[in-house]
């Protein structure tokens, strides 16, 4: 990837951000597609983070990534917001433009992208949008899960979480949102009633991440209780299958790991920053390759 003095800047905010793995996805797609950027990590401190955005600005930088823990933290610096973004409360990919630095949440698009993939292959596949969701965990990530839900048209969205009183607030943040979803706050035990008639069953805990890969979100008991028609979403990535992907093919569910959100909602901004159409086979390859899957 040659780079002059019109190479155009992207990259990632984090801490730590060395681990990442979206330089090898968008740096692989500009090489694919001859463009004139890079994309490069950098190491934000909480603290730094408005005179980074500063700088940013400064130099040039012509779109940014922010991951943990800066995906909420930075909306103050923002001069625009999508709503969708706004109602999640957190932004994952940003832009400078005549109006100053944009943002949005393209994770959203990236848990979508496979499920109407299938549902283009699949068209009865849609049935399971039109039955109540089941959400276990209610972090970052499930705000995302649950602004899809309210895309998908999904009726009902059932979070499931630990903690009551934390399930309570994350259902409560969703009242007078502009995105229309009906909630309903639970505890684990109410599984054993959730499962049977969910379509959707999303883990968005990290239960069963790689090194931790015994683990599950549900008891093979419960998991027992998971339809044939149900589909059984993973947010993780590492492994793939994961336990609780396992348990659910072994109910004939239809099983979605993480990997494809990952390479979606990286797609997706790559798209915003360069108005070019998203390399998704290379860039989805530079991470099977990344994580030692090909
Ligand atoms: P987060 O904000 O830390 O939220 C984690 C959620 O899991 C919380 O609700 C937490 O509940 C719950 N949880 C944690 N440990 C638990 C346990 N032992 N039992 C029950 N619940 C537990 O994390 P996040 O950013 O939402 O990420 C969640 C998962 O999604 C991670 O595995 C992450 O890698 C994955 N992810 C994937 C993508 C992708 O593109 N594929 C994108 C984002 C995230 P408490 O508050 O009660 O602890």
């Amino acid at each position: 990837m040659p780079i002059s003095g019109t190479t155009k800047l992207l990259g990632i905010i984090g801490d730590p951000v060395e681990h990442s793995m979206s330089p090898d996805m968008h740096n692989r797609a500009i090489v694919e597609l001859g463009l004139d950027y890079v994309y490069v990590p950098f190491p934000v401190k909480p603290d730094d983070l408005g005179a980074a955005m500063t700088g940013f600005a400064a130099i040039g930088v012509v779109g940014l990534n922010a991951t943990i823990p800066h995906k909420q933290t930075v909306i103050p610096y923002l001069d625009v917001i999508t709503p969708a973004a706004q109602a999640i409360g957190a932004v994952n990919t940003i832009w400078r433009s005549d109006r100053g630095w944009e943002g949005t949440n393209t994770d959203v698009t990236g848990f979508l992208a496979p499920l109407h993939d299938r549902a283009a292959h699949h068209p009865e596949i849609q049935r399971c949008f039109e039955r109540p969701m089941v959400v276990l965990g209610h972090g970052g990530a499930a705000r995302a899960v649950v602004a899809g839900a309210s895309q998908l048209g999904c009726p009902l969205v059932h979070v499931v979480g630990r903690t009551p009183d934390k399930v309570e607030s994350f259902v409560r943040s969703w009242d007078n949102s502009p995105i229309a979803i009906n909630l309903q706050a639970h505890s684990f035990h109410d599984l054993a009633v959730l499962l049977p008639e969910a379509g959707i069953i999303v883990n968005s805990t990290p239960l069963g991440m790689h090194p931790h890969t015994q683990q599950s979100p549900l008891s093979d008991e419960l998991a027992d209780r998971i339809s044939s028609d149900t589909i059984a979403y993973d947010l993780i990535y590492t492994p793939s299958p994961t336990l609780f992907l396992q348990q659910a093919q072994r109910q004939g569910a239809i099983a979605i790991d993480g990997l494809e959100m990952l390479v979606r909602q990286g797609a997706a901004a790559f798209e915003l920053w360069t108005g070019q159409t998203p390399p998704i086979a290379t860039m989805r390859q530079a991470l099977r390759e990344r994580l030692g899957l090909a």
